[in-house]
């Protein structure tokens, strides 16, 4: 190949624009996911299911088997990092829930 050759230019530009951009990945990644909306009590689905931000903010008499111990963060569905106040869940996709709220698909984490 010829010093010259726009194919191995194009080739080089590639490969650098390559490795410039790995490291940009885990940021954008994150800057993704750090941009997820909050779920709304009024969304439909979550009115549904009777979400509230609040575990003790849950209508009892409509959900009698609730208990206040029940909450996002010990449910089976909630997905991202322990500790964290807002999560994802998989039941509410590309939102992000309460780590105190509840919502009528509870499950208990097991363990
Ligand atoms: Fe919270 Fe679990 Fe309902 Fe998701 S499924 S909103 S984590 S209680």
């Amino acid at each position: 190949m010829h010093r010259h050759d726009p194919r191995r230019r194009r080739l080089i530009r590639l490969v650098v624009l390559g490795a410039a951009g790995a490291p940009l990945l885990p940021a954008l990644i994150g800057a993704a996911r750090a941009e997820l909306p909050k779920l709304e009590e009024s969304d439909p689905t979550a009115a549904a299911l009777g979400y509230k931000h609040d575990t003790n903010a849950v209508d009892q008499a409509k959900y009698p088997n609730h208990r206040p111990d029940q909450m996002c963060s010990n449910c089976n569905l909630i997905q991202g990092a322990e500790g964290e106040e807002w999560r994802p869940c998989a039941i509410f996709p590309g939102k992000l829930v309460h780590a105190n709220g509840w919502c009528a698909a509870w499950v208990k984490k097991p363990g």
